[in-house]
């Protein structure tokens, strides 16, 4: 059984879909899917070699490895043409870091079609690659497990122009649709009293530059403005 963030990853996955996740971990995620023959095929790609070794086992341990490929490698590197992947998944990591591994692998997104990702922290980054790079935001979900709150976006390639505005890059055009919702507001409140804090503790320090303050003033009234 996935937890319920990962499970909510899997759940935007589409039947019959070839598959690589990036930042596999344990290759959880691919393994429960592949049990599930919700795929065609899987890459569980790490970067660290005790991570590798986890989803080689997991994968072995499940008897999956008709379907699921165990790769060591930094990001999109572990994705050749020949595995015809369609959907990338990345999970679990901060936004900054999500953005830099699709920056990275760029070369590697023809004919991938679906970018599924789980960023912990620093949505607003995920979204910025996404509208530069032609992807549009199709579906997002805001979930809470354990204290924690997580944000899953999916992103469709397109050949159109797309912009969004500072308010739905951070908040989330999709999430911004089924506003008022408990959990949304539940982060945009904690997140509010952490900048309060920070501006309180830049303006007792005195040498703070002013475009930071103004910076986190503006993000300020964003949240004021949509949480009301
Ligand atoms: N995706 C799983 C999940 O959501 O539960 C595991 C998340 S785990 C916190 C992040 C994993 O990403 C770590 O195992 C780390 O080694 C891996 N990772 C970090 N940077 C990476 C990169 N550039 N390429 C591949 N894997 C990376």
């Amino acid at each position: 059984k996935l937890s319920n963030r990962l499970q909510t990853v899997a759940n935007f996955i589409e039947s019959g879909s070839r598959i690589a996740d990036i930042g596999s971990d344990h290759a959880y995620l691919p393994v429960f899917l592949a049990k599930n023959k919700q795929i065609e095929f899987a890459i569980a790609g790490e970067v660290v070699k005790g991570p590798h070794e986890n989803a080689t086992n997991e994968i072995n341990e499940q008897g999956v490895q008709g379907v699921v490929n165990s790769r060591l490698g930094d990001g999109l590197e572990v994705v050749s043409p020949e595995d015809h992947i369609d959907t990338i998944v990345i999970a679990g990591m901060g936004g900054t870091l999500i953005a830099q591994i699709l920056e990275a692998g760029k070369e590697k997104l023809q004919g991938v079609t679906t970018l599924v990702l789980q960023p912990n922290v620093g949505e607003n980054r995920v979204r910025n690659w996404l509208m530069i790079h032609q992807y549009e935001i199709t579906k997002e979900q805001i979930l809470k497990e354990d204290h924690h709150i997580y944000e899953v976006i999916v992103a469709k390639k397109t050949t159109e122009r797309i912009t969004y505005s500072a308010e739905q890059l951070l908040f989330g055009p999709k999430l911004l649709q089924i506003l008022p919702n408990q959990i949304f507001r539940e982060k945009w409140e904690a997140e509010l009293a952490r900048e309060r804090t920070a501006v309180q503790q830049m303006e007792h320090a005195k040498k703070v530059p002013q475009d930071r303050i103004d910076k986190l003033n503006h993000k300020t009234e964003m949240i004021k403005k949509v949480l009301k």
